[in-house]
Parts: structure tokens; sequence; C-alpha cells
């Protein structure tokens, strides 16, 4: 049975395959391990085989999680990946190292206010609903500039553009329209990929995957 060292091998191999069809360094792609669901037992197997940045999509569980690992294992990155509403923005702030859903204004005034606060200041990934889904998170296609503008005016850093393409359909063609919006903007990072699509995002120009079951499943 393969351990998690050798899944993170095996997924790290096949985003080295991908950036180098697509001529890019793979050491441009960050490795995301998305840990939500998953025990401290199985994040901490995948800490020791080298992995530094670990992702979650609800604070609560974050919460709950991380702090204690996190006193074990300081050198670990925490993102912020899911949905996330204002009145979270304080805890936010203080336990994740990058949020990848700013979707709103309200939300990056909250993020803004608390960052302040806290004296630390993460940086940020406008989240675009890049099939235009409703009751999906994200920014409208046409309000991507605006808030991309909003982040480069705040004091926290523009990390990139992030967006999940819709379920159930080729998700390349939403991969390029994101890229393609993140350079009409001079927006140079880009948060997409899972699982099933990474290596595809990757060849058109992920700087950042997210990954679950394929690093913590068989
Ligand atoms: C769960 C999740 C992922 C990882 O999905 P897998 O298919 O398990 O790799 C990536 N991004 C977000 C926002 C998620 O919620």
């Amino acid at each position: 049975m393969p351990s998690a060292a050798d899944r993170r091998q095996h997924i790290l191999n096949e985003i080295a395959k991908a950036a180098a069809l697509a001529k890019r360094d793979p050491a441009d792609v960050q490795l995301i391990a998305v840990s939500k669901g998953r025990s401290a037992e199985e994040i901490e197997a995948l800490i020791e085989a080298g992995q530094r940045d670990f992702g979650e999509n609800r604070v609560q569980e974050a919460s709950a999680k991380w702090p204690a690992l996190l006193a074990r294992h300081p050198h670990v990155r925490l993102h912020e990946i899911g949905q996330l509403q204002s009145n979270k923005a304080a805890e936010a702030v203080k336990l994740f190292d990058v949020l990848h859903s700013v979707d709103r204004p309200s939300l990056l005034g909250a993020l803004v206010r608390e960052s302040e606060k806290a004296g630390h200041h993460p940086p940020v990934y406008v989240q675009v609903n890049i099939g235009e889904e409703e009751q999906k998170g994200g920014c409208a296609i046409g309000e991507v500039g605006a808030l991309v503008e909003a982040v480069r005016q705040s004091a926290l850093p523009l990390a990139g553009l992030m967006a999940i393409p819709p379920l159930g359909v080729e998700p390349a063609p939403y991969f390029a329209l994101l890229a393609k919006i993140a350079r009409r903007h001079d927006v140079a990072g880009l948060s997409i990929g899972m699982s099933g699509d990474f290596k595809a995002a990757v060849m058109l120009g992920a700087t950042a995957v997210r990954i679950g079951t394929a690093l913590f499943e068989d």
C-alpha cells in the first residue's frame, strides 16, 4: 500500500511532467495539501514526508485542529480555501498564512481591519466565479478588475486569482479563461487544480494546486 510520502512524491512527479510539457519550472508550482476532514496523524505523516503547505476550507475545523499542529510544526503554512464569512475574518487572519477566497469588497474590508489589529498581513487571492454559477463563491468576471485594484490599494499583498471550475464539465477551458483574465489585469498567481484536474491546471499556468483526495487516499 502506498504511503503518504509515496502519494506525495507521485503527485510531485506528475506536476513536474506537466510543467515540463508547458516549458515551465516545476518550482513555480506550490503543492497545497487540502487536509479538511483529515486527522492529525494523517497530516503529520505528510509533514514528515516534507509537505509544508496545507489548506483548510472551514475556519471552525481549522481552529480546532491546527493550533496544536502548528505548535509542533511551526514551519507549516496554512491556506484558507473555503468560503469565508466576514464575521470569521479575525479568526482567519490569526490562523492562516494565505487566504484564497476573497470575493467581495466587504470581506476584503473586514480582513484589512483585522489584519491591522493583528499586525499580520496575509497575502490574498481574489476568487473568481469562473463558470458564472449561481450559489458559488467567487466574484463575477466583470468585478475582477475592481476587486484586484482594491486589494492592490490595501495593506494585503495580492497573491493572485483563484477559481473552482463547474463540476462535471471539462475544466481546461475555465483554467484558460482564468489565466487570460489574470494576464488582462497583470496578475501573476493562479490557484487552480484539484485531484482530478491538476495536470491540466499546471499546463495552463497554475502556481498553486490544491490537492486533497489524491494525497490522502489510495
Ligand atoms: C476540497 C477542496 C480541494 C481538494 O479537492 P480534491 O478533489 O480532494 O483534491 C481543493 N479546493 C477546494 C476549495 C476544496 O474545497
